[in-house]
């Protein structure tokens, strides 16, 4: 049942795949890994907007490695629960990852086109390094292939919500991870 004091919309909610205390587990343990892995590398990382955004944010708060924060767009979801083409980038980095040892952040691996795309994009740029980590991986769905090299959590192939995830641009402030009733799929 949701708390009392949760989002309302927790009530829209069919099923939680992942509860805030996973979340935060998890986001704590990959956290110790980057800062092992980084220790002596300055990094850079970068997170794709919004869906990585509570994220990047809550992860930032455990690494321990000197680092900047870029962020940029991809779009390839417009409405609904379908990629729409294939992805574009529509909002550039501001900063400039020629040398630099990349951490590209984001929400979920799906098809896996719009990692595949950035990563490849960072490394022409002349990156030192490119690695990338994701909240969720739904290795069912995977078009293209590609692996994240570090993932929170598997989840079957479903279209989830919450913790920073949208539909239309909605749930992304839940505090868990889960599927909506199928009532609330419909597009308006
Ligand atoms: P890919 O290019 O790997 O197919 O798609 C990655 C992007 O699609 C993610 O960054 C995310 O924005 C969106 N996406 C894929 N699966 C889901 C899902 O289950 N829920 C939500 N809200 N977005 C998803
Ligand atoms: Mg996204």
């Amino acid at each position: 049942m949701p708390s009392p004091k949760g989002p309302p919309e927790l009530r829209h909610l069919e099923r939680v795949l992942v509860s805030p205390q996973a979340i935060k587990r998890r986001v704590a343990a990959l956290g110790e890994r980057l800062n092992a892995d980084y220790a002596r590398k300055d990094m850079m990382v970068v997170a794709i907007v919004n869906g990585a955004l509570i994220f990047t944010a809550d992860l930032l708060r455990v690494l321990r490695s000197p680092l900047r924060l870029d962020c940029l767009r991809a779009s390839s979801y417009h409405t609904g629960t379908r990629a729409v083409g294939e992805p574009r980038i529509v909002d550039q980095m501001k900063l400039d990852v020629k040398g630099h040892h990349v951490l590209l952040v984001d929400d979920i691996l799906d098809t896996g086109k719009t990692l595949a795309a950035v990563a490849g994009l960072i490394k022409d740029k002349g990156a030192a390094s490119v690695r990338t980590c994701v909240l969720l991986d739904k290795k069912a769905r995977r078009a293209v292939p590609f692996e994240a090299d570090y993932v929170g959590f598997e989840i079957p192939n479903e279209f989830v919500v919450g913790y920073g995830l949208d539909f239309n641009e909605r749930y992304r402030n839940l505090p868990c991870i889960g599927v909506l009733k199928p009532r609330y799929y419909r597009e308006k």
